[in-house]
C-alpha cells in the first residue's frame, strides 16, 4: 500500500484532495485530536513506516473522543502487535499473485476481472489483506494500460470489470472518466463495479463530476463500499451515498469481522439497520484474511457463527449479511455455514 501521492493542498484542488492532504499520518497528532494521552499509549503504538498510518479528519471526527478502545480508532491505529509473526498468517493470504493476468489485472472468478488502477488509499486499515501487495505493478498507464484493455477486449467471457486497488476513487475525476469511457467501448462488458472505502472515510470524494461519469456511462455502475461499524455512516457519508444512488448506482456493503470493532451482535445489527436506511445492501461479512500483522483482529469461526445466529434472531433475513471467507483458488467466496 502506498501513501497517496500528488495530493495538492492549493485552493485549486478539489475539496477531497485538500482534506486528504490534511489527513493524520502520525499517531500522536491523531491521539491529541481525540483528547487521548499518547504517552500512556506509547508502549503499544508502532511508528514503523512500512505501512504508515493514514486517517482523514472526516473519519477521525466519527471517533469517540477520549476512548482509546474506540472501534474506528482500532481499525487504523498502528500497534506493535502487528509485528508479531503468527503461524498461518502470510503476506499474500488470498494468493493474488496466482490470479495475475497482466500487470494490475487479476482474475479469480468466472465472468469478472479485477483492475487495480492505483495502489493508493485514503485510509490505511490495519487488517488490509493487501497491506504487503507489490503495488509497483498496479496503476497501469500508457502502453501497459493499452495492454490491459486489450486483454479485457480479447476475453469475451468477462462481462464485469471490478476497479479495486488500493482504492479506485483515489483517481482524479478526469482519469476515472477516461478509464470508464475506454472500458465502455469494450462491447461485451456490462457492469462496472468499484470497491471503495472513500464514501465512508472521505465523503467529499463523491463529487458532482464523479456522479456525472456514472450517470453517463453505458456500463451499469455498482459501488461496493466498506463499512464495519454503524458509527462510520454519519450524515456526510449518508449524503454521499444518496448522491451515488441518485445517479443510478447500485450500492452494496462488505464488512470484515474484526475483534474489538464489530464482534458483537448489537453492533452488527445496528450496522445492518444503518446500511438499510442509507439504501445499501448489507452483502458480505468477511472472515479476516490471514494477512501478516492482523492476527489480533481475528474472530474464531465458532464465535462468528454464534454472532450470525444472533443476527438472524434479531433481523429480517434481508438485512443479514452472508458470512464468507476467501479461499485461494476457490471459484467463489466460501460461505461459512
Ligand atoms: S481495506 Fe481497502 S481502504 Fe483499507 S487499506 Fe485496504 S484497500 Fe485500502
Amino acid at each position: 500500500m502506498r501513501p497517496p501521492g500528488g495530493c495538492e493542498s492549493d485552493e485549486a484542488a478539489p475539496l477531497w484532495k485538500r482534506e486528504l492532504a490534511e489527513a493524520f499520518t502520525r499517531a500522536p497528532a491523531l491521539l491529541a485530536y481525540l483528547g487521548l494521552d499518547s504517552a500512556s499509549l506509547a508502549r503499544d503504538i508502532d511508528t514503523a513506516r512500512d505501512f504508515p498510518m493514514l486517517v482523514p479528519r472526516s473519519f477521525a471526527d466519527a471517533m469517540r473522543r477520549g476512548d482509546p478502545a474506540d472501534p474506528l480508532l482500532r481499525q487504523v491505529l498502528p500497534l506493535k502487535s502487528e509485528r508479531k509473526r503468527v503461524a498461518g498468517y502470510a503476506r499474500d493470504p488470498v494468493d493474488d499473485t496466482a490470479a495475475r493476468r497482466a500487470p494490475g489485472l487479476l482474475q479469480k472468478y468466472a465472468g469478472r476481472a479485477l483492475l487495480m488502477p492505483t495502489g493508493a488509499c485514503a485510509v490505511h486499515c490495519r487488517y488490509c489483506f493487501r497491506r504487503h501487495y507489490p503495488y509497483a505493478d498496479s496503476g497501469p498507464r500508457g502502453k501497459r494500460l493499452d495492454d490491459v484493455l486489450q486483454t479485457l477486449a480479447d476475453a469475451v467471457d468477462i462481462n464485469e470489470v471490478i476497479l479495486s486497488g488500493g482504492d479506485p476513487l483515489m483517481l482524479d475525476d478526469s482519469a476515472l472518466a477516461e478509464l470508464t469511457s475506454r472500458l465502455a467501448q469494450i462491447a461485451h462488458l456490462r457492469r462496472l463495479r468499484l470497491h471503495t472505502r472513500l464514501p465512508v472515510v472521505l465523503p467529499s470524494r463523491v463529487t458532482a463530476s464523479l456522479c456525472r461519469t456514472f450517470a453517463e456511462c453505458r456500463l451499469r455502475p455498482v459501488v461496493v463500499i466498506h463499512a464495519n461499524h454503524p458509527a462510520e455512516l454519519g450524515p456526510a457519508t449518508r449524503a454521499a451515498l444518496a448522491r451515488l444512488r441518485a445517479c443510478g448506482t447500485v450500492l452494496f456493503n462488505q464488512s470484515v469481522l474484526l475483534r474489538g470493532v464489530n464482534d458483537d451482535a448489537a453492533v452488527l445489527a445496528a450496522l445492518a439497520e444503518a446500511l438499510f436506511e442509507a439504501g445499501v445492501v448489507n452483502y458480505y461479512l468477511h472472515q479476516l484474511d490471514r494477512v501478516e500483522g492482523a492476527a489480533h483482529f481475528e474472530v474464531p469461526d465458532d464465535r462468528a457463527l454464534t454472532l450470525m445466529a444472533e443476527l438472524r434472531a434479531r433481523l429480517p433475513g434481508y438485512l443479514v449479511p452472508r458470512l464468507v471467507r476467501e479461499e485461494p483458488g476457490a471459484p467463489s467466496k466460501t460461505p461459512l455455514l
